[in-house]
Formats: structure tokens, C-alpha cells, sequence
């Protein structure tokens, strides 16, 4: 299955714009062409929505998320920036754990289970993705996702 990868991006992307007015969005596109990427495309949208929900609900202060496309030979690279709470050093790798929630309390009442980014883990693993956070306390968080492309060659036999 092969997902052309803007489409997808800004379909999720106007989606949240339309549902979250109160959120500065931008996006910055720094793709070449009609990239396919080697996803199932419910699968890319799935991915997508964790992470840009997780960005909102974590975002209590500065309503402002930043979303990145891009691609290098092999990829197709993307990340979602938030400017919210951020995450400390010891938990950012904790995060991709089943179940796992930062501040258990605080996390119920904005209805998390703590499942989400298990879930994009996994889906990326079965593509031959990658998924790295970065964040510091107080300052925000970036997530930056890789999936593979689908090589010219193979759309052109
Ligand atoms: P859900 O299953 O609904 O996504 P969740 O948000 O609790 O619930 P995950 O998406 O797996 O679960 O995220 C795990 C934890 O990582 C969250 O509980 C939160 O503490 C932390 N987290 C995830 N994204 C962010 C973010 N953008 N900023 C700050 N913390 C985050």
C-alpha cells in the first residue's frame, strides 16, 4: 500500500485548523514533488492524529503548533512541534510505552490512556518508520517521524 504523503498532511492538518480555531497552525513544506510513502494511508492519518491531538492537549499556555514536511532520498520526514508543557529528559523515552502517562492524574482528565504513542510506535515499526521526540520542561516538544518513499522506480514499472 503507498500514500501519496502531502495529501494526507494537509487533510489532517486543515481537519485540526477547523476544529481547534483557538491554535495558531502552521506548516512548512519543503517538498519537491508528489512524494508516495510506503504506508497504508489510514495508517499515516492515524499516526498523524495522535500526535497533533497529543500537541493540543498538552498545549495549555501558547496555542501555537508547527508542522513540518520534508524528504531526503529515502524518506519522507516530518515533524509536529508544540510549544506547551514539554516533557522531562528521564520520560521522553518512557512515552512510547503502553499504557504509559507522564502525571497519571493529571493525564485522566484530559481522557488519555496512555495507548497513542505505543500505537504510532508500532505502526511505524511495521513500515520501517523511526520516531524520536525531543523536548525540554516548559519549553515544547517535536516529534519527528521518517517513513519510508516508495523509490521512482518502482512507480514507474
Ligand atoms: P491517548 O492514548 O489518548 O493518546 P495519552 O496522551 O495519555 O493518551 P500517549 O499518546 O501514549 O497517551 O502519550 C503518553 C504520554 O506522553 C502522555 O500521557 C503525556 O504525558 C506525554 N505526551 C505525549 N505527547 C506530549 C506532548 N506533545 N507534550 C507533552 N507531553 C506529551
Amino acid at each position: 500500500e503507498t500514500t501519496r504523503a502531502r495529501e494526507v498532511v494537509y487533510q489532517v492538518f486543515n481537519n485540526f485548523k477547523m476544529l481547534y480555531p483557538e491554535f495558531t497552525f502552521t506548516i512548512d513544506d519543503a517538498l519537491r514533488q508528489e512524494e508516495t510513502v510506503q504506508i497504508y494511508r489510514d495508517h499515516l492519518e492515524q499516526i498523524l492524529i495522535i500526535i497533533l491531538d497529543n500537541a493540543i492537549k498538552y498545549s495549555t499556555q501558547r496555542k501555537e503548533i508547527h508542522l513540518s514536511i520534508a524528504s531526503n532520498q529515502q524518506e519522507l520526514e516530518l515533524a509536529v512541534q508544540d510549544f506547551g508543557e514539554g516533557i522531562s529528559q528521564e520520560n521522553l523515552d518512557k512515552v512510547f510505552r503502553r499504557f504509559y502517562r507522564v502525571d497519571k492524574a493529571r493525564a485522566r482528565d484530559k481522557g488519555g490512556n496512555g495507548l497513542g504513542l505505543s500505537i504510532v510506535q508500532k505502526l511505524l515499526d511495521s513500515y520501517k518508520g523511526t520516531i524520536v521526540a525531543e523536548s525540554s520542561l516548559g519549553q515544547g516538544t517535536i516529534f519527528r517521524i521518517s517513513i519510508p518513499l516508495v523509490q521512482k522506480e518502482e512507480i514507474d514499472k
